[in-house]
């Protein structure tokens, strides 16, 4: 059997992969089996922020391996209050739980939700608000929390106390907040849902309600987190305070690595016992992702505005692009026949994602613009 019926063969059948095996990469580089090469405009979905095995972070991440590469997390290690201590310094939050992914993150912040209402407000103030056509994971409660019926089949029955408001609708989730809400919780672009921003006003407004009622408002920055959009997170754009926000993908740049950060008035929620996890903030991976924060400077973030005006400007009006949406480097152009598309693309050495009816791409921050020069010229020509 070739690795392509090995895979079928042994391994659950859970992803429609691209047919293509990859070997090596570097940067914004990747390689197939074969020695071909690939511009990588996908990250790994967001993970290979800093492009692959870049070279600190893979220093970093050696040199724990060989010294500690786990311990439990009944004992003290210093990477992981290193990083702690770097994302509450860069975010003004307050403490830091570590898990290994996204959905683990949002878990997370769904349960110490709930906790903060009862400690304040006892039982039945546990529904949370989340949109239609968001994401947030696939665990059960994070699966509950995702706004979409496609990833709802066959799963029932779900969690209790999960309401969907229309996004981008304030009457909406107004509505929806009842004397029981606990929360709301929002991506603030859309990612698998189609790469759609969600508008300043709305969330400014849901914002303020939710802070006058005493809602926790969580932000999902699993995949807008991270330097992604521009900013360090996606919120310091958005000019308000969020209560928790939850960050995975870029923040491992390879390897797995969950947070949910707390601001000071959820900081103290949950308690010895109230959760935990076996390999969440494992030494290895909190030593490269201190690399990773290290790294997300104002310069990079500047480039990563500059670089993702230049997509803009090369795709917008080509013949076949419908729209472009999206905000820094987490791009969604709108356009028919998206997978023979992203199949030319891979034929013609570039790797892109799809969201919904878009092309999605998330390149590394810190591509070079003559990579970034190259692969829009293939996706230029694929698109035409
Ligand atoms: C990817 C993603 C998740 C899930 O992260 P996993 O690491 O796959 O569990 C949750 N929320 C958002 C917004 C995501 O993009």
């Amino acid at each position: 059997m070739n690795i392509f019926e090995e895979d079928k063969y042994y391994i659950a059948n859970t992803y429609s992969r691209q047919p293509v095996e990859f070997v090596y990469g570097e940067g914004s580089y990747l390689y197939d089996v074969n020695g071909k090469k690939y511009i990588d405009f996908g990250s790994g979905i967001a993970v290979n922020g800093l492009g692959i095995a870049q070279s600190d972070w893979a220093k970093a991440v050696i040199k724990q391996i060989k010294t500690l590469p786990h311990v439990s997390n009944l004992c003290y290690t210093q990477p992981q209050v290193n990083l702690a201590k770097l994302l509450c310094s860069k975010t003004k939050l307050s403490k830091v739980f570590f898990s290994n992914s996204g959905a683990e993150a949002n878990e997370c912040a769904i349960k110490a939700a709930r906790k903060y209402s009862f400690d304040k407000y006892g039982e039945g103030r546990y529904e949370i608000i989340t949109l239609k056509n968001s994401f947030h994971g696939r665990t059960m409660a994070t699966l509950t929390a995702t706004g979409q019926d496609v990833f709802h089949n066959y799963f029932m029955p779900f969690l209790d106390g999960f309401k969907y408001a229309e996004a981008n609708n304030y009457e909406s989730v107004k509505k929806a907040i009842s004397n029981k809400t606990c929360a709301v919780m929002l991506e603030l672009i859309q990612g698998e849902g189609g790469v759609i921003p969600l508008d300043v006003d709305f969330v400014k407004k849901v914002a303020s309600l939710c802070k006058k009622k005493d809602i926790l408002l969580i932000l999902d920055e699993v995949q807008t987190g991270n330097g992604r959009t521009g900013t360090l997170y996606a919120y310091m754009q958005y000019g308000i305070k969020p209560d928790i926000v939850t960050t995975a993908k870029g923040l491992g740049n390879g390897l797995p690595i969950g947070a949910t950060m707390f601001n000071e008035k959820t900081s103290n929620v949950l308690t010895p016992g109230t959760h935990g996890s076996t390999f969440g903030g494992n030494p290895v991976s909190a030593a490269g992702a201190c690399v990773v924060l290290k790294k997300l400077n104002s310069k990079l973030l500047i480039e990563v505005k500059a670089k993702s005006d230049k997509i803009i400007s090369e795709l917008s009006g080509l013949k076949g692009v419908k729209s472009i949406s999206g905000l820094g480097l987490m791009l969604g152009i709108e356009c028919d026949d998206l997978k023979e598309k992203v199949n030319a693309c891979l034929e013609k050495g570039l790797v892109v994602l799809t969201a919904k009816n878009k092309i999605r791409l998330l390149p590394a921050l810190n591509i070079s613009n003559d990579t970034l020069d190259a692969g829009l010229n293939i996706l230029k020509e694929v698109l035409k």
